[in-house]
């Protein structure tokens, strides 16, 4: 439940609340938002007592949170989540947040060029993976943290923030050390462990819908990085699995309005995981921006076809620059705009 405030409550009405909602036995958070204060009861596992607030001066509505997903939930905060990156990039707002670059870091010249070439296409995030959850353990198995350091080696020349997958609550120290932004991959979307784990880091965290998840298992998935604390999450969709084996994945382009209608966190999408095939992610990129995706996360390698891993949904960097023109048209189309790259690095 929301305990919600007059525009004007002084801080120790708001205060009370929160005392009283300790008193209770529950925790409680209070949010400022644009247009007003709410008090959030956490904690409980029924219903809460309404009649316990009725007295307090300043309190002007209660507003029960029928949503098992809480705080993800539009309920719990109705404008958008904005997540703040390094480097001033915003995800949530706006702008359209494009994140490229190989499924995997191979090689240092290999992230460095792809990172530069992204940049200069327009993209405001690099991607690559140094820990990959592949479906074989006899395929590459990403660099581990040489990988990461090459990462951030790129991010030093080039000025663009990281994002790079955790798969094990071990490493997610690790990661954070490095990752602008930690990334939960589809395989892991509901290990929750992990989930608490990303939560408590302090780091924006990128979930990624698992192929076989609802877009309510999604948003509880999201719910439980929320209850450690941490409220920069970007969800992903990259796809479900279906019957047809046309394409790797189905990439679910209703979800993303769906999402935006019952939570607040912003939504990209994945062609790339989501087709997992190179002719089919501009097309597909295209229509998620029409879709009113906050971004897109897209593979791209100098050299797709020697790609380590995923290289037959891999674009060159020359297909990306294309890509980068046309979503460029769409979102201008719907009132958007796809972000520009600070002018940083070399
Ligand atoms: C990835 O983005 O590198 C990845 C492994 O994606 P997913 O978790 O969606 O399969
Ligand atoms: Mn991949």
């Amino acid at each position: 439940m929301l305990v919600v405030m007059e525009r004007a409550a002084t801080p120790e009405q708001v205060h009370a609340v929160v005392r009283r909602i300790e008193e209770m036995g529950y925790e409680a958070r209070p949010l400022i938002g644009r247009g007003r204060t709410a008090v959030a009861v956490l904690g409980n596992q029924g219903s809460v007592d309404g009649a316990r607030f009725t007295d307090l001066p300043g309190v002007r509505d209660l507003v029960p949170i029928t949503e098992p997903y809480r705080q993800a939930s539009r309920e719990w905060q109705p404008e958008d989540t904005i997540v703040r990156l390094t480097g001033g990039v915003t995800v949530g707002g706006e702008d359209v947040v494009v994140m490229a670059g190989p499924c995997s870091v191979e090689s240092e010249r290999q992230i460095v060029e792809t990172a530069r070439r992204v940049r200069d296409a327009g993209a405001t995030v690099l991607r690559g993976g140094a820990f990959k959850p592949r479906t074989s353990p006899y395929s590459f198995q990403g660099l581990g943290e040489q990988g990461l350091a090459w990462l951030a080696q790129a991010r030093a020349e080039t000025g663009l923030p990281i994002v790079t997958e955790v798969m094990d609550t071990e490493s997610v120290e690790l990661v954070a050390r490095y990752a602008d932004v930690l990334q939960v991959g589809a395989r892991n979307m509901q290990n929750f462990s992990l989930l608490r784990r990303v939560g408590a880091a302090g780091k924006p965290v990128l979930l990624k819908r698992g192929y076989a998840a609802t877009v309510i298992e999604l948003l509880l998935a999201a719910e439980y990085i929320l209850a450690e604390g941490n409220d920069q999450v970007i969800l992903c969709e990259r796809g479900v699995r279906s019957f047809d084996g046309t394409t790797r994945f189905v990439l679910d382009l209703s979800a993303i309005p769906l999402v935006h209608r019952l939570s607040h966190l912003p939504i990209m999408a994945d062609p790339s995981h989501g087709t997992g095939v190179r002719g089919k992610v501009l097309p597909m990129a295209r229509a998620a921006v029409a879709a009113g995706a906050d971004g897109l996360l897209i593979e791209v390698h100098p050299a797709p076809e020697r790609a380590l891993s995923d290289g037959a949904q891999t674009i060159s960097t020359e297909e990306f620059e294309e890509l980068m023109r046309q979503c460029r048209a769409i979102a201008d189309a719907i009132g958007r705009r796809v972000a520009e790259p600070a002018e940083v690095g070399g």
